[in-house]
């Protein structure tokens, strides 16, 4: 048994539990055909994302020691966040290695892949546009 919220051509809404997807709609009760509606969303109950990667603990202190049941804890959550960024891969951030992330790279650092040149000059700059001598340039 299904729940559907149902419409009559007169406008009449009403709900009835049908046995599958593929039954016929019931009639309404003023005798009008009816026509499926969208179930309204529901806010109960909302998905979480869960505890990110940058929130798991790094230290020996942040799983109390290797306390078993806090490590199997972290290990259960992260299993679970993986799959997760596996069927959604924009929940996964920027996952290349940082390759340097101290001095003009402090506030962003450079990734594996960023193009060196560009990121150099944006980071010191604050722009990527580099200077290109002028077209008939002395030489
Ligand atoms: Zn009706």
């Amino acid at each position: 048994m299904i729940l559907y919220d149902l419409r009559c051509t007169a406008g009449h809404r009403f709900e009835a539990g049908l046995p599958s997807m593929f039954a016929d709609n019931p009639d309404c009760p003023c005798g009008a055909g009816t026509s499926r509606v969208p179930a309204a969303v529901r806010q109960l109950g909302a998905a979480s994302a869960g505890r990110s990667r940058e929130e798991m603990p790094t230290t020996w202190r942040g799983i109390s020691g290797g306390h078993p049941d806090v490590v199997r804890g972290w290990h259960r959550e992260m299993t679970r966040r993986e799959k997760l960024e596996e069927k959604h891969p924009e929940l996964a951030g920027d996952r290349r290695p940082v390759l340097a992330h101290e001095g003009v790279f402090e506030g962003r650092p450079l990734r594996s892949g960023d193009a060196l040149v560009p990121a150099v000059a944006k980071a010191t700059f604050g722009t990527s546009e580099t200077t290109r001598p002028a077209a008939g340039g002395a030489r």
